[in-house]
């Protein structure tokens, strides 16, 4: 295993969630698996977030990285706002204690239900197409309030190495560029309060220069855009896309790069055409992905024709991204290790979860000290689209918990 992919540090060589060693945390839980995520790990990233950015972005949470209620409520004292992309993730965002007007909701397929909810309360609609603003206005007008709106733009460029595009060529997020004038135009005829726009154009992406280039060519179109609106743009959230290590060979983000190009842009771009605007970016695993583990206990241990499995009572029933299949285009191991023991003679062996699938692989073929039945195996960067993104019912296995401590 490659140590300086991970944040988490052995002592004595023991891993440890909060300064608490994981089989302690396991023993007053009572039960294996469980997700345990480090309130010290988590201060530490949005620091570094604050010391390289400028001061006056906002930073909001995407709470589809990890919905978890107690980290939502400490993510609402320490960043600005949130992003939710559901009425679910809007109640948890209203429920952490988070000031409406500081909440974005993005998302296809929105319903009149969800839509009314997010009119009542406030938050900023990001609009996904005409019909979606047609629809806001109706329940604005319905509802006698007058709606929040901003537009979430499909760029018209793409951006390279990010693990999950979601802007450029057609798409199923966001107004095309090309397009945007004409509504913005539209809605400053209707009962609404027009924000600004909104541009998401991909997710995990580990290159400072290809973020970097995203952002300039954002602002540009933003800038662009910003010309046809009915009024002052207000706000302006240019998508966000900041990566984290998972594999063997992958670098860290060079955050301080990323900061510095900006820097340059509000101030030589952004700050001469909207001095008011709110900028923001909206970030998800790059703030709490690497604060978290996975952590399952080995059930089985057993040798099929030179192959050393070890069984544990986890999977991808909670972790389905360590698997493999979410979004992978070729399966590699996240980060593994024993929570209890580091170091000594290894061995190579392959673990999986007890789920009746070849699909249920953890970590092939992998060096661990020589894992015992009984031992505690930690499955790293599981801070971000573990429980939440993993199809918990299949094979009806308990939930399992969740700490933040
Ligand atoms: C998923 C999503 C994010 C968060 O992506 P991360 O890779 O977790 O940072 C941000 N904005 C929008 C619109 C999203 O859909």
């Amino acid at each position: 295993m490659k140590e300086h992919l991970i944040c988490f540090e052995p002592r004595g060589g023991v891993y440890e969630v909060g300064g608490r060693p994981l089989q302690e945390l396991a023993d007053e839980l009572g039960a294996t698996p469980f997700f345990a995520y480090d309130r010290v790990l988590l201060d530490r990233r949005i620091g570094e977030l604050r010391a390289c950015l400028p001061e006056e972005l906002e930073l909001s949470y995407a709470v589809k990285a990890n919905p978890m209620p107690e980290l939502l409520a400490h993510l609402q004292g320490a960043l600005d706002g949130f992003d939710v992309a559901s009425g679910g993730e809007l109640a948890a965002a209203l429920e952490a204690g988070a000031d409406p007007e500081r909440i974005g909701f993005a998302g296809p397929g929105k319903t009149d239900e969800e839509l009314r909810d997010a009119v009542r309360a406030g938050v900023a609609i990001e609009l996904e197409s005409p019909t979606e603003a047609a629809r806001v206005t109706r329940i604005g007008e319905q509802l006698g309030v007058r709606p929040r709106v901003a537009v979430r733009v499909n760029p018209d460029f793409m951006v390279r190495g990010s693990g999950m595009r979601m802007g450029g060529g057609p798409q199923q997020f966001g107004v095309d560029a090309e397009l945007v004038p004409e509504l913005v135009s539209e809605l400053a005829t209707r009962d609404l309060e027009f924000l600004g726009f909104h541009v998401f154009s991909g997710s995990q992406n580990l290159s400072a220069e290809i973020l970097c280039e995203a952002q300039r060519r954002t602002v540009d179109l933003a800038l662009e855009l910003a010309e046809a609106a009915p009024g002052p743009v207000a706000y302006l959230n240019l998508g966000g896309g900041f990566g984290i290590p998972y594999f063997p060979g992958d670098q860290r983000l060079d955050l301080a790069a990323v900061g510095a190009n900006l820097d340059q842009l509000l101030s030589e771009r952004v700050r001469p055409a909207l001095p008011e605007a709110r900028v923001v970016l909206e970030l998800g695993r790059y703030v709490v992905g690497e604060c978290g583990v996975y952590a399952t206990r080995i059930i089985d241990r057993k040798r099929s024709r030179g192959t050393t499995f070890l069984v544990v009572d986890g999977g991808l029933h909670h972790q389905l991204a360590a698997s493999g299949n979410f979004g992978q285009v070729i399966r590699r191991n996240y980060p593994v290790a024993l929570a209890g023991r580091t170091g000594g003679e290894t061995e190579t062996v392959t673990v999986v979860g007890c789920l009746c699938t070849p699909l249920d692989l953890l970590a092939e073929q992998v060096e661990l000290p020589r894992p015992e039945v009984g031992e505690l195996v930690l499955v790293f960067q599981a801070g971000a689209y573990g429980l939440t993104a993993s199809p918990t019912a299949f094979l009806s296995h308990p939930q399992p918990r969740e700490v933040f401590t």
